[in-house]
């Protein structure tokens, strides 16, 4: 017996191959109907054999292309219509325009395919791409996203593409970067310097120039990678100096999983988070002995790791004999990436000895994504390509809020209906550069997502740019955010939680209400509102930012405020090594408060058990002392947690610091190793952090902790403070989706405004 279904579908099913999939799955099942995109999704409407359809409503609700992301599905009966076959609709007019564009995403099985079959009229075309696979995000000029809009419009399909682009049933069926040899775009070789080198093969000519062990810029997606033989150490070394980046770990590509797993530990999740469609960089421990140059990641027990994505990187790696690459972002320093053609010639000229180019036009800039599993689940240090501009679907709707993030790692947000757009990562707001991109970033979103803001949300921080910049912006209403609390909003929205819960939120700065330093703070908190009911002692920063450059300050603020000006009788390493005449500078800086702020923040007080420790002085990058702290753990015989003592105070508790470095003195002069050191305060911080919410719970009755900032980013910490909150019977929330540290606080200040205007 016939029957009919009227089916709608909502969520990601518009520009990812969903209507060809459907117009496939209902034919080849032959059944009768029609297919069209709508305001909130697609409609189907199926009619033939009741098993067929139901055959067909189990497929749509298991299986769809890889890009769609199904968040509702309502079926009802529907009167028999006996239509001749299965159409694809027309779009309704203007409801193209809330289409969710899809992120970039990496070359699929079939295009690889194709790419390396000699038969094939795609036979090595760097770019070859269908409905499932290719450029997005990055080639969207405006909306609606057609090829007219997006940088593919600059090539004309010739008759062979443009029959796929017309032919529902072709995979390639409205692909709107789809292009071939005679009709798309092209690759070029350039020198530094000059321009077009008259080399047959461009791609061998860059291929061979990388065995020689030169750096050659790569135009991939999101912006240009400088590329070096990861295990050419001299090659690595050159790369280092040219772009001005002293120790900072480089992710390296490989060109296949085998490869990867002859360097790196590859655990199951990872293994799915490598080869996944987004293609992320994934931090893996290294094997010993490893291939790798050294150079590529010092003093890092971990790599970053990725393998190709784009039909370029492919051919590449075909090209040369070398095992894997470096492939780092194509800027100096901590500029934002370069992504045209005479961009990357003027800014890179000086770093890059030869440009492989191509002449399909990057829009809009976008940064590889770093993840790495942790306390048993994936979780994004960086969200950008791949992932943007997929939304964090919120559990209630907010209004059209713009949350303008923080001043270091910076993304901005877009919240719309119970969608909140977070998008690509933006970079450290400290230079002319980042700050075009941030503006850019702004207008792109505002004009493809087509959201009007009503309400700006901006961090107190009176000296950030995205600050000043949101306070400059006329006929809105501005809501100011405490940072912390934007972290623990971020990791509550994340995880869908209402009312009220303790939130830990540890990271290195952040503006305080009373004008510290602060970021070692727990909160009790929700939405609209937080209460600081305990936080890390306050401890001057002698020389401001200086001490966050340089650790030893912070040891020598910390030991003098434990010992008092004995501590310079210490008989440590660390003590004797010091140089008189600046700690004395340093301690009147600190007693008379000149330039030297106090601070409750964690990241300064790993920073200065490692220089305690003789792990790091001088940092070159940020949090590098405590990310080397953490690599240095090792295992500790003896099981110790270091102690801290909890100060009750009026309206909370002090977190004193005091046994904690009289521990690890009593330590450091019976030369216990500093791997046991680090793992003995690792331990005593969750310990101490489990107590405290504890006492808490005592006053507040609550039993939800939220854990976020960015030293969270510090594994063991997260594991163990996790273990030892569950097992005092805690719910434990963390943050995966989103990142811990401040590439999230822009989700954060968007929700807390959402609730402050209520
Ligand atoms: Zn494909
Ligand atoms: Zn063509």
């Amino acid at each position: 017996m016939d029957v009919r279904k009227h089916i709608e579908v909502g969520g990601i099913v518009q520009g990812v191959g969903f209507r060809p999939w459907i117009f496939r799955l209902a034919t080849e099942r032959r059944l009768v109907g029609h297919i069209t995109n709508t305001a909130g999704g697609v409609t189907i409407e199926v009619e033939g054999p009741a098993g067929a359809i139901e055959d067909f409503l189990g497929r749509l609700r298991v299986e769809a292309p890889p890009l769609a992301r199904i968040t509702s599905i309502a079926v009802r009966e529907a009167p028999l219509d006996g239509d001749a076959g299965f159409r694809i609709l027309p779009s309704l007019a203007g409801d193209e325009h809330r289409t969710l564009i899809s992120p970039d995403v990496s070359i699929c099985a079939d295009c690889l395919r194709e790419l390396f079959d000699p038969r094939d009229r795609r036979y090595l075309y760097p770019f070859i791409n269908c409905t499932n696979c290719g450029p997005r995000y990055t080639i969207v000029r405006d909306i609606p996203y057609d090829r007219a809009s997006t940088s593919m419009a600059a090539f004309t399909m010739c008759a062979a593409c443009q029959a796929e682009y017309d032919n529902a049933a072709n995979r390639r069926f409205h692909a709107q970067p789809n292009a071939c040899w005679d009709c798309g775009p092209r690759v070029e070789v350039w020198q530094a310097g000059a321009k077009c080198v008259a080399a047959p093969d461009p791609i061998a000519e860059a291929a061979a120039q990388i065995q020689a062990g030169s750096v050659v810029a790569v135009k991939g997606l999101g912006g240009f990678h400088l590329a070096v033989d990861a295990t050419n150490a001299a090659a690595v070394e050159r790369l280092r100096e040219r772009k001005q980046r002293v120790e900072k770990p480089f992710a390296v590509m490989a060109p296949d999983l085998a490869t990867i797993e002859g360097f790196c530990e590859v655990d199951a999740q990872s293994r799915e988070l490598l080869l996944s469609h987004q293609r992320p960089i994934v931090l893996l421990l290294k094997k010993k002995p490893c291939e790798i140059a050294e150079g590529v990641a010092p003093f890092n027990r971990y790599l970053g790791v990725f393998l190709p994505y784009t039909p370029l990187h492919h051919l590449l790696f075909a090209a040369g004999s070398f095992r894997a690459l470096v492939m780092t972002s194509g800027n100096l320093s901590e500029e934002p990436i370069a992504i045209g053609n005479e961009e990357a010639l003027a800014r890179l000229g000086e770093l890059a000895d030869c440009f492989l180019v191509h002449d399909r036009e990057i829009l809009l800039r976008s940064d590889d994504s770093v993840m790495r599993v942790a306390g048993g689940r994936p979780r994004h240090w960086r969200r950008s390509r791949g992932y943007v501009p997929v939304p964090v679907f919120l559990h209630k709707e907010v209004p059209p809020i713009l949350a303008v993030g923080g001043e270091l790692k910076n993304t901005i947000c877009l919240t719309k209906d119970r969608h909140a757009f977070l998008s690509q990562h933006i970079g450290d707001l400290e230079n002319l550069e980042s700050y075009r991109f941030f503006e850019e970033a702004v207008g792109h979103l505002r004009r493809i997502l087509e959201i009007e803001p009503r309400i700006i949300a901006y961090d107190l921080h009176p000296d950030y740019f995205s600050t000043r910049w949101a306070l400059g912006q006329k006929g809105v209403e501005r809501v100011g955010v405490q940072h912390h609390h934007a972290h623990v909003a971020s990791c509550m929205a994340e995880n869908h939680l209402e009312g009220r819960v303790i939130g830990f939120a540890l990271d290195g700065t952040g503006y305080g209400t009373d004008g510290a330093v602060w970021g070692g703070e727990v909160l009790v908190t929700d939405y609209a509102g937080f209460e600081r009911v305990a936080h890390l002692e306050y401890v001057p920063m002698p020389g401001g930012a200086a001490a966050i450059r340089e650790p030893w300050r912070m040891a020598v603020s910390y030991l003098a405020k434990c010992f008092g000006p004995d501590f310079l009788k210490l008989d440590v390493p660390f003590v004797r090594q010091l140089d008189a005449k600046r700690v004395d500078v340093l301690l009147r800086m600190a007693e008379q408060g000149v330039n030297s702020p106090p601070t409750s923040s964690c990241g300064r007080l790993f920073d200065a058990v490692a220089a305690l420790a003789g792990i790091r002085q001088k940092v070159n990058y940020e949090a590098q002392a405590a990310i080397e702290l953490e690599m240095a753990i090792e295992p500790d015989p003896e099981n110790v947690a270091y102690p801290f003592e909890v100060i009750a105070g009026g309206d909370g508790w002090t977190i004193g610091t005091r046994p904690l470095f009289e521990a690890i003195v009593r330590d450091l002069r019976a030369c216990v190793p500093a791997g046991v050191i680090s793992r003995r305060f690792h331990s005593g911080l969750g310990d101490i952090f489990a107590r405290v919410a504890q006492l808490v719970r005592e006053r507040s009755a609550l039993e939800r902790v939220c854990l976020s900032g960015g030293t969270f980013q510090n594994t063991f910490l997260l594991e163990h403070l996790e273990e030892r909150l569950r097992g005092e019977g805690f719910q434990v929330f963390t943050q995966a989706e989103v990142p811990a540290g401040d590439g999230g606080l822009s989700l954060g200040q968007a929700l807390v405004a959402a609730h402050t205007l209520r």
